[in-house]
C-alpha cells in the first residue's frame, strides 16, 4: 500500500505521514469566530478537516479532533487594534456577547451536522479556558520573550528566530510597512499581543482578572492553549483556511516552541484554499456573506454543498457560483439515485474482482486528499458493467464513510416537476427519436431546449426537465 502522502506548508512539500504515536491522529482545526454566522467559505475550512478525519478512520486510526470556538480576542484586524469582533457585535445589537456567541455557536454546529462532518471529539470555548491563557502567557514572561506597552503585554518576535520559517516571511520587508504605525512602541512590526488590558473608562462584556490587570487575553493564545490542553505538545495536524498561516498560526507557533521548548510543535500544518466567489471576497466584516442557510432558500441541499466540496482538491482556489453548485446539485442526485438503486441489490460481492476499485480510491485520498479523484472513481464504480450490483452496492456504500453523503441513508430530494405543454410535448418526442436511435433529433431537440435554458434529465423513470 501506498504510504499517506500529505502537504505540509511548514515544509512546503507532500511529505508521508507517520503518526506521532502509532495507530493514533491528533489534529486541531482553528474554528469559527462566533459573532455572525459562518459562510460557506468558513465551511470548506470545516469539510476538509472531516474529509482528512474520515480517511484517517477508515484507514484504522484513532482520531482525536479538537475544534475551538473563538467567542473572546479576536480583533477586527490582525494588527492589534480595532475592536473585538464580540464586543462589537453586543453593542450594536444591544445583547450579552455570551447570547450572541450562544446563537451563532450552535449555527456553526447545526451547519456542520448538515453536511455531515463528524462531530468533534472536543470543542472548546476561549472564553471558558482563560486560567490556561493567562498561564502561557506567564511562561513567556517568566523566559524573557514579552515586553509591557499602555495597552497590553506583547510577544518580542526577535526572541524566536525561527519566527518566519512558517509563513517564510520577509521580516525586513514588514519594517517599512505599514503595521508598524499601528501599535506606537513595538519592538518588532510583527510582535503581537498575548494579553490586552480593558481600555480605561470603556467596561467590556469579557474581562478578566490578571497578573497583570484586568483585561483579556489575545487571539492567539487560545489556540496554542487548548490545542496543546487536549491533544499534547507536540501534536500531529493543525488545520485552518490559508489566510491564518501568516499571522494567526505563525504566532501560534511561536508562543507553543517557545513556552515549551518543543520542535516542532506540530508537525504537519494543513490549509485549505479559499472558496471565492468570482473575485468578490465574502466576509462577515463586509457582511456579504451566504450560509447554507441561504443556499438551501434556493433549493439546495446540504449534502449537495458537500459534494461541491468535493469536487476541488483542498488546495485549490474554489470559486462559488450558483450554476456550478447546480452541477454539482445535480450530480449529487445522480450519484444517490445509483446508490438508492444498488441498496437493495441482491447476493454478495467479489472481494477480488472490488479490490482494484477500493486501492484506487484510497491511493487518491493518500495522495494529499485527492477528493476530486476518489469522487471519480466512485463514479466509475456507480456506471460499471464488470462489476456485479452487489460489488458496487459494497464498494459504494463503503467510499461513502469517507466522502460523508450519506449514501446509504438519503432520501432523494424530489425533482420539482413543472409543466409545460409545448416542452412536455418536444420532450416526448426526443425521448421517441431516443428510442428508434435516431440521436440527431434527440440532440437537435436537447440543444433546443438547453438553448431556452431548459435541463433535461434522464432517470430510470424516464426524462424529466427542469429550468436552469
Ligand atoms: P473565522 O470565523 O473568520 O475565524 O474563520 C474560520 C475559518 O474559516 C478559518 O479557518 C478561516 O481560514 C476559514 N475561512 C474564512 N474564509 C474562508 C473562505 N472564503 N474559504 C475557505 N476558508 C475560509
Ligand atoms: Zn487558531
Amino acid at each position: 500500500m501506498k504510504p499517506i502522502q500529505l502537504y505540509n506548508t511548514r515544509t512546503r512539500k507532500e511529505e508521508t505521514f507517520v503518526p506521532l504515536e502509532e495507530g493514533v491522529v491528533r489534529m486541531y482545526t482553528c474554528g469559527p469566530t462566533v459573532y455572525g454566522p459562518q459562510h460557506i467559505g468558513n465551511l470548506r475550512s470545516q469539510l476538509f478537516p472531516d474529509l482528512l478525519k474520515r480517511f484517517f478512520l477508515s484507514e484504522g486510526f484513532e482520531v482525536r479532533h479538537v475544534v475551538n470556538v473563538t467567542d473572546v480576542g479576536h480583533l477586527e484586524d490582525d494588527s492589534d487594534r480595532g475592536e473585538d469582533k464580540m464586543e462589537a457585535a453586543a453593542r450594536e445589537s444591544g445583547e450579552r456577547a455570551e447570547v450572541i456567541a450562544a446563537r451563532w455557536t450552535e449555527h456553526w454546529r447545526a451547519n456542520r451536522e448538515a453536511v455531515n462532518c463528524l462531530p468533534p471529539d472536543v470543542v472548546c470555548k476561549a472564553s471558558e479556558h482563560i486560567p490556561q491563557q493567562i498561564e502561557l502567557a506567564l511562561e513567556l514572561e517568566r523566559k524573557g520573550h514579552t515586553y509591557r506597552l499602555p495597552d497590553g503585554i506583547y510577544f518580542d518576535i526577535s526572541t524566536f528566530p525561527a519566527y518566519a520559517d512558517l509563513a517564510q516571511l520577509d521580516l525586513a520587508g514588514q519594517v517599512d510597512g505599514r503595521r508598524i504605525e499601528e501599535v506606537e512602541g513595538k519592538r518588532n512590526p510583527a510582535d503581537f499581543a498575548i494579553w490586552k488590558f480593558a481600555p480605561a473608562g470603556v467596561r467590556r462584556q469579557q474581562e478578566w482578572d490578571s497578573p497583570w490587570g484586568r483585561g483579556f487575553p489575545g487571539w492567539h493564545l487560545e489556540c496554542t492553549a487548548m490545542s496543546s490542553l487536549y491533544l499534547g505538545a507536540p501534536f500531529d495536524i493543525h488545520t485552518a483556511g490559508i489566510d491564518l498561516a501568516t499571522v494567526h498560526h505563525s504566532n501560534e507557533l511561536a508562543q507553543a516552541e517557545c513556552a515549551w521548548d518543543v520542535h516542532p510543535w506540530v508537525n504537519f500544518w494543513m490549509h485549505n484554499e479559499f472558496l471565492d466567489f468570482g473575485g468578490a471576497k465574502m466576509s462577515k466584516s463586509l457582511r456579504n456573506v451566504l450560509t447554507l442557510n441561504d443556499l438551501a432558500d434556493s433549493g439546495f441541499e446540504p449534502l449537495a454543498f458537500r459534494y461541491f466540496f468535493l469536487n476541488a482538491h483542498y488546495r485549490q482556489q474554489q470559486t462559488f457560483t450558483e450554476e456550478a453548485l447546480a452541477g454539482a446539485a445535480r450530480g449529487y442526485r445522480r450519484l444517490l439515485a445509483a446508490a438508492v438503486e444498488l441498496r437493495e441489490a441482491p447476493g454478495e460481492s467479489d472481494p477480488e474482482r472490488a479490490a482494484p476499485y477500493r486501492s484506487r480510491f484510497r491511493d487518491a485520498l493518500a495522495e494529499d486528499l485527492n477528493a476530486p479523484r476518489a469522487l471519480a472513481v466512485a463514479w466509475e464504480v456507480a456506471r460499471s458493467e464488470a462489476l456485479s450490483p452487489a460489488d458496487r452496492r459494497d464498494l459504494l456504500l463503503g467510499f461513502d464513510g469517507v466522502l460523508g453523503l450519506s449514501l446509504d441513508t438519503a432520501v432523494p430530494a424530489p425533482v420539482p416537476r413543472e409543466s409545460d405543454p409545448r416542452i412536455d410535448a418536444l420532450v416526448a418526442e426526443r425521448e421517441a427519436a431516443r428510442r428508434s436511435k435516431d440521436w440527431a433529433t434527440a440532440d437537435r431537440i436537447r440543444d433546443e431546449l438547453t438553448a431556452e435554458g431548459i435541463v433535461i434529465e434522464d432517470t430510470t423513470d424516464g426524462a424529466r426537465w427542469r429550468r436552469e
